[in-house]
């Protein structure tokens, strides 16, 4: 069921970034890679394995099929189809870098970091960890029990990339209405954030709810249109963010639904939100959704509906929502989305929109109450945000 505006009848089209430290699934692979062993370069077996993935690794990025396939056992014709399909895949994405290293090998496992980035899109690479077991012959199949790769967008059959202006969008389903929305999106981020940003990003839409819980490290997006994210990776290093886009709840989202969650993401990524612990979340979560709503021609009463219902009948919030209003299992986390939202809304009318982004570059850097009062005179903005609130929403 579509409507004209993110409301209480359809799916809650919480547009959620997930920032730093949020992937405990992910944390916790990092702490096993360092627990292990490091490759030694005096280990032939290990050497043997390395010179096979780094050939490997170059016939990705050559896009030589046979190369590809020579590192496989001919003899495991089930793991050559499979790696045939991978190879597929990867032959489609514009790859800028593809890299096999052995992280760890007992002769029979190898344990391995994957490394990837976009061409025209990275500057930094995603990496995860995978396994692969190595026989006298070459590859002889994955890791098998207990030695899951780590997922990616690849990892559940076949996907494709769609280029947009201003995005990649890689997965399967709706990859054109994702860039065209994007798109559409970038030059609206820019207009209020400035042209001091990569004015580009990476989505992508995952095959099906289980594989998008897998990408969001374990957080199930049934109900949350899509996500900003920047996944750790498996050796430390900085990772790309990404935009994720819920299969589940995109196709129930109205068009406005849509363009509101695309350029709420897109505002995430473009001030690097999933990197930020500093920043409150009303903040964060308000001033994306001030960019997303802006010129889109929503009401207030039907785009904030649960926060009016509230406050025609009397209840105003006394303060800001704080962290915990925007976890996924708080009771009033709509309201909360919509607090934040015309908090910043009403800053930027007030204060003018220059000093909303002012003030969300300066609350990166120090606390919330000082830059409150450094950007707009004054540290307490409860009592307007309640009267601003009672205008538009009673
Ligand atoms: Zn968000």
């Amino acid at each position: 069921m579509e409507s004209d505006a993110p409301g209480p009848s359809r799916v809650r089209t919480r547009r959620a970034v997930l920032r730093a430290g949020a992937l405990t699934a992910a944390a916790g692979l990092l702490a096993g890679c360092r627990a292990d062993p490091a490759p030694t370069a005096t280990d032939p077996a290990t050497g043997a394995v390395k010179a096979l993935l780094e050939a490997r690794s170059a016939a990705v990025l050559a896009k030589d099929k046979p190369a590809f396939l020579a590192a496989v056992d001919p003899a495991e014709p089930g793991f050559l189809a499979r790696q045939e399909e991978l190879f597929a895949v990867l032959a489609a994405l514009p790859l800028a870098s593809w890299r096999e290293t052995v992280e760890s090998f007992d002769g029979t496992l190898a344990r391995v970091r994957t490394a990837h980035s976009y061409a025209g899109f990275d500057t930094a690479e995603v990496v995860r960890t995978a396994y692969l077991r190595v026989g006298p012959s070459g590859l002889t199949g994955d890791g098998g029990d207990g030695h899951a790769d780590d997922p990616q967008i690849w990892s559940r059959g076949p996907v494709t990339a769609v280029r947009g202006e201003s995005c990649l969008v890689v997965g399967a389903g709706p990859l054109d209405q994702v860039a065209a929305g994007l798109d559409r999106a970038a030059p609206a981020v820019t207009a209020v954030v400035g042209r001091d940003w990569a004015r580009k990003a990476v989505a992508l839409v995952p095959v099906d709810g289980e594989h998008a819980r897998a990408l969001a490290g374990d957080r199930d997006l049934a109900e949350i249109a899509a996500l900003a994210a920047a996944p750790q990776n498996a050796d430390g290093s900085p990772p790309p963010a990404r935009i994720l886009v819920s299969p589940e709840a995109w196709p129930r989202l109205s068009a406005l639904g849509r363009r509101v969650v695309l350029t709420h993401e897109l505002t995430h990524i473009a001030v690097d939100a999933a990197s930020d612990t500093t920043t409150p979340l009303w903040l964060v979560e308000g001033f994306a959704d001030y960019v997303g709503y802006l010129d889109s021609g929503a009401a207030d009463r039907a785009a904030a509906a649960e926060l009016a219902r509230e406050v025609k009948a009397g209840k105003l919030p006394s303060a800001l929502p704080g962290h915990d209003a925007f976890a996924g299992s708080s009771p009033r986390l709509s309201q909360s989305y919509q607090e934040a939202w015309l908090a910043c809304r009403m800053i930027a009318e007030t204060h003018g929109r220059d000093k909303l982004v002012a003030l969300y570059r300066a609350a990166r850097t120090r606390p919330e109450q000082d830059a409150l009062r450094d950007v707009l005179g004054t540290a307490d903005i409860v009592p307007a945000w309640r009267s601003y609130l009672r205008a538009h929403l009673s």
